[in-house]
This record gives C-alpha cells, sequence and structure tokens, in this order.
C-alpha cells in the first residue's frame, strides 16, 4: 500500500490509498443522509424496486418498505442494462416521482448516477448518489464526486478485488468528499448457480481496514430471493452497517431485475428478524435519537 510514504509534491509518487484507512480516522466515518445515520451503531435498510417504472409501482413499492421499516427509498432512473434494447430507466420523470414517493413516506433516497452529464440533477434530487459496478473505476465520475459535498454509494465493481475498489473509494476522498459509503453487491467467481457471488469476508476486511460504512447489497449478489434473508441476517452478524435490498410490489412485471425482487411481505418479515441476529453483536435497526427532554420525562 505505501500508505506511510510522504506524498510527492510533483505528484510523481503514489502514496496508495491512505485517506480510506482505519487509521486515517479509527472512530469510524458516520454518513448523515436527511436525519438518518450511517456507520453508527445504528444499521440502516435501503429498499425499493430496481428501477423507478410508473407512479403506481413506485407507490406501492415505497408505502411498502416503510410501513416494514426501511429508513431509505431506493430506485434507479438511469439504469445501467446489458443490452441497448432492455428498459433504461424512466429519466428525469422518474427522479421525480421518486423524490416525491420518498417525500410522502417520510425517506431520504437513493439513485444511481452514471453519467458525469447527470451529476448536477441527480446532487440536487438523490439524498444519496449510488455509483454502480460497472462504474467504480469510471474516474472522471469519481473525481467528479469527490468535488461534491453529498453522500455517494460506491458499489464493488464485477471483478474489483477489495484493494481496486478502495482506490476508488480513494478517488472520492481525495477530491474532498469524504462521505463515501462502501456496497459489497456480489463478485464474478467461477459459481454460476447464482447470479454473482456475495464476498462477505470483504465486507468484514473493509471494516477492518477502512473507516467508512460498508453495505450489502445481497439482491445483485445472489439474484435469489429467497437467499436474499439469509444472506441479510448474515450481513448484519459480520458488522455491515446496512443493507440495499430491491422490494417491487409485482416482481413478475417487473421491467428490470423482477427475477431477484423480494416481494413486500418477504421483506417485512426480513424486518422482523434482524433485530434479533444485529442485538447478538450488539447493533440495532436505525431509529431516530428520542429527544433529551421528552427521554427524561419517560
Ligand atoms: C442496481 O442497484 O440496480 C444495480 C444496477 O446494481 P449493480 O451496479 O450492483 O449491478
Ligand atoms: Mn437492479
Amino acid at each position: 500500500m505505501g500508505g506511510q510514504q510522504p506524498e510527492d509534491p510533483a505528484g510523481r509518487r503514489d502514496p496508495g490509498a491512505h485517506r480510506v484507512l482505519r487509521a486515517a480516522r479509527p472512530e469510524g466515518t458516520r454518513v448523515r443522509v436527511g436525519a438518518v445515520e450511517v456507520g453508527g451503531p445504528g444499521f440502516v435498510v435501503m429498499a425499493g424496486p430496481c428501477a423507478v417504472e410508473g407512479a403506481e409501482q413506485l407507490e406501492l413499492a415505497a408505502r411498502a418498505v416503510a410501513q416494514a421499516g426501511a429508513h431509505l427509498l431506493r430506485g434507479g432512473v438511469f439504469k445501467p442494462r446489458t443490452s441497448p434494447y432492455a428498459f433504461q430507466g424512466m429519466g428525469e420523470p422518474g427522479l421525480k416521482l421518486l423524490v416525491d414517493a420518498g417525500r410522502r413516506h417520510g425517506l431520504p433516497i437513493i439513485s444511481e448516477v452514471m453519467e458525469t452529464e447527470q451529476l448536477p440533477l441527480m446532487a440536487e434530487h438523490s439524498d444519496i448518489l449510488q455509483v454502480g459496478a460497472r462504474n467504480m473505476q469510471n474516474f472522471g465520475l469519481l473525481r467528479a464526486l469527490g468535488r461534491l459535498r453529498k453522500p455517494v454509494l460506491l458499489k464493488r465493481g464485477l471483478s474489483a478485488t477489495v484493494q481496486e475498489w478502495l482506490n476508488a473509494a480513494e478517488y472520492i476522498l481525495a477530491g474532498g468528499n469524504e462521505q463515501v459509503l462502501l456496497c459489497e453487491r456480489g463478485i464474478r467467481t467461477f459459481e454460476t448457480s447464482m447470479r454473482n457471488t456475495l464476498d462477505l469476508a470483504a465486507v468484514a476486511w473493509a471494516k477492518e481496514r477502512t473507516h467508512l460504512p460498508v453495505i450489502v447489497d445481497p439482491s445483485h449478489a445472489t439474484g435469489i430471493p429467497s437467499l436474499i434473508t439469509p444472506m441479510s441476517l448474515a450481513a448484519a452478524a459480520c458488522g455491515a452497517d446496512g443493507l440495499l435490498i430491491e422490494v417491487h410490489p409485482r416482481p413478475e412485471q417487473a421491467l428490470c431485475d423482477g427475477q431477484q425482487a423480494m416481494s413486500p411481505g418477504d421483506f417485512a418479515t426480513l424486518m422482523q428478524r434482524l433485530p434479533g441476529v444485529l442485538a447478538a453483536v450488539d447493533r440495532h435497526l436505525w431509529t431516530p435519537a428520542v429527544p433529551a427532554q421528552i427521554a427524561g420525562a419517560r
């Protein structure tokens, strides 16, 4: 890593990723998103559809995840699709639906930014800017995100090592933006029976090596709805700071990633099971702090 080497003023010697390392902030980074805090003792759940498809679909999804106790609403409006003919997302009108649904249900929102040109719009309206796995090494985008002062959720690339992932995060911190959340979303391996291989050891490793909060996305990591609950519980047990989960009111009709979408009912059951596992590792689901005067009156 060479983190100890002094930086060369002429910028010729690479000091390696060092701003992300635990030693740079031993107490850990806490990222505020609206009233929610990520990276503290409270465990944060972000949920919603892969893509915003329309007002009714989004409202049903938002209502379901809010009622179940999710803390943030997710929804893609710019979608990175393998096929150029697949649904590419609703774009700006979809973002407006997402903002409105978040407000109605009292949830901050997270949405993906794919290109630097989309940044002004997304930075104005999305509470967290998601960088997708395919963009983890889009250095122009990372540099532009470094110039913002907004939370960024950086997904691990499809075939990225932990070190490459941390270097990508370093780009954002080096620009002065310290509000970075790492997100493990599964990596490509020889295993083909699941969409990806969920690397939970990398979650524990990233928590040990860095001061950044780490989120787990069990939806893309497995691609299989029945595995989302056990992997979410395992993520909570191994030290993750939160989850990013795809929930769709009618998975069979979804325009994007329907095969891996969780049903609202299964999501609600997961939310009920998380506290038991979190308690075993001295954590709890995030809740707003109770103001001192109210707490004192109890
Ligand atoms: C998504 O969150 O819908 C998504 C496209 O994720 P990833 O970049 O991890 O594939
Ligand atoms: Mn998806």
